[in-house]
């Protein structure tokens, strides 16, 4: 057996289906509450044993040479069911807990340490994109992501829209109308696969994960249309088209930016707390509830910003942007507000989102490269000049004053992939650019969607506009 076929045993998707998430927040009573955090107690003590227990075996080998069975979830669930009565016993009264956990949350937990560990494999081996990746951790209660999902048992949806069944959990009510689901459901044009029971924040939310037969959406509005799309700092996303005329821009919501205000002002007030008190927790509580809503606010807008795009133009083009590269770049001056600002409008989901919503609505969606340099290109005459952080500037060739933003977009909206077309008035400008050590030759793969290019950029080399911060 080869690790590789291990990773990738994944749920085939049948042509014309899509697999989708629907996510409601839960109202569980106290007693409910309880239960599910028993769930997330079981995930995480089983993980944790496969952690160990892989731990111990690599120990052992490297010891005495003595190998043990590939790492596998069957593996693992066998010898798990092996030692539970000794593992899950109280210290105290020497009660055996693990009949109040489903085996699905034991599984779950063991599924998750057997994946961690053969991520950290393929990564030793370079097989495996993006950044290296350590032997899984110990998961610590707090600091744990608290979730577990469950594939097989009861999991529905209930009829009446405000409750949905559970393994072991039951039927709990939900805070909101599962409507969007629950006709999907009774129409047979949804299956449910799996439910995700998790914590955000200081609530409960079940995610079912659904194979859902999407209806034949009508054509875009514009098929002809062509946009270039910034997702920037100062405004959430700026939108013009290849005549280098603005769109629209996106504001930044209100009650976000009245939210992250309101954040500042906890997070002083929790640092005049005394650690580990009542009151310390209180505010901790609240920041906590603060940053869900923030989160949640985001969303919501990234969702209705791609969604609304998708639907009108016919090809959208977005910035390659390494988002998290860029986040890391320190030492600029204002790279705090900088980092904030770029978390907030959240670049990579809104591509991230694109990508699938114009396959849905019959869009296009191409990457820019990431050394395309569209805020410091001159959109009138291709000048490039570094123009750092700054909103406002001149060019230096034909003498035209730009808004950073607005000349961006227009740049992507005129860009054009390389690895297709050969010279183009606006393709990367190579010559006014450094490049790092990438020669960019190799053809991108068609379409350009979410590939990356370049092979061993390590973050800090991830230049915006290709010149490295020196
Ligand atoms: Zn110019």
């Amino acid at each position: 057996m080869h690790s590789v076929a291990v990773l990738v045993a994944r749920f085939e998707v049948p042509g014309g289906q899509t697999v989708q998430a629907f996510t409601f927040a839960l109202d569980c009573t106290p007693a409910e509450a309880a239960c599910v955090r028993r769930q997330f107690g079981g995930r995480r003590y089983a993980r944790n044993w496969a952690v160990r227990t892989l731990k111990q075996d690599l120990t052992r080998y490297h010891e005495s040479g003595e190998a043990t069975q590939m790492p596998s979830l069957a593996g693992l669930r066998k010898r798990w069911n092996q030692v539970k009565d000794t593992e899950c016993a109280d210290q105290v009264t020497g009660q055996v807990w693990w009949p109040e956990i489903s085996k699905e949350a034991f599984a779950d937990g063991i599924r998750a340490a057997v994946d961690g560990y053969w991520n950290w494999q393929a990564s030793r081996a370079g097989k495996r994109a993006g950044r290296r990746v350590g032997f899984p951790r110990f998961a610590k209660k707090g600091r744990d992501r608290d979730r577990v999902t469950f594939t097989t048992g009861a999991i529905r949806v209930e009829p009446d829209r405000r409750h949905v069944t559970l393994p072991r959990i039951g039927t709990v009510r939900t805070h909101e109308n599962t409507r969007r689901l629950e006709r999907l459901v009774a129409d047979g044009r949804a299956r449910i696969l799996a439910a995700t029971v998790s914590r955000r924040g200081t609530r409960l939310v079940v995610a079912f994960r659904v194979l859902i037969q999407r209806p034949q959406q009508p054509r875009v509005q514009r098929p002809d249309s062509r946009v270039g799309v910034d997702v920037g700092v100062r405004v959430l996303a700026t939108v013009a088209d290849n005549d280098g005329v603005v769109i629209e821009r996106v504001a930044n919501p209100r009650p976000l930016e009245a939210a992250l205000k309101e954040l500042r002002h906890l997070c002083r007030e929790r640092s005049r707390r005394t650690r580990d008190s009542r009151r310390y927790a209180e505010t901790n509580q609240k920041i906590t509830r603060l940053q869900r809503r923030i989160a949640n606010i985001r969303a919501h807008r990234i969702h209705t910003l791609t969604t609304r795009l998708a639907k009108t133009h016919g090809e959208i083009v977005v910035e390659g942007l390494d988002a998290a590269g860029m986040l890391r770049q320190k030492g600029l001056t204002g790279a705090r507000a900088r980092r904030r600002g770029l978390s907030d409008s959240a670049l990579g989901e809104a591509r991230r989102q694109l990508a699938y919503k114009t396959d849905w609505y019959g869009s296009h969606l191409v990457t820019a490269d990431r050394w395309y340099p569209s805020s410091k290109t001159c959109h009138h005459c291709q000048h490039v000049q570094d123009i750092g952080w700054s909103e406002h500037w001149t060019c230096h060739g034909c003498g035209a004053g730009h808004q950073r933003d607005d000349n961006a977009a227009i740049n992507l909206a005129r860009y054009e992939d390389t690895s297709t077309a050969g010279d183009t008035a606006v393709g990367p400008v190579g010559a006014a650019v450094k490049r790092g050590a990438d020669p960019k030759t190799e053809p991108g793969s068609a379409g350009g969607r979410e590939t990356r290019k370049g092979r061993s950029h390590t973050a800090a080399e991830q230049p915006r506009d290709g010149v490295l911060a020196r």
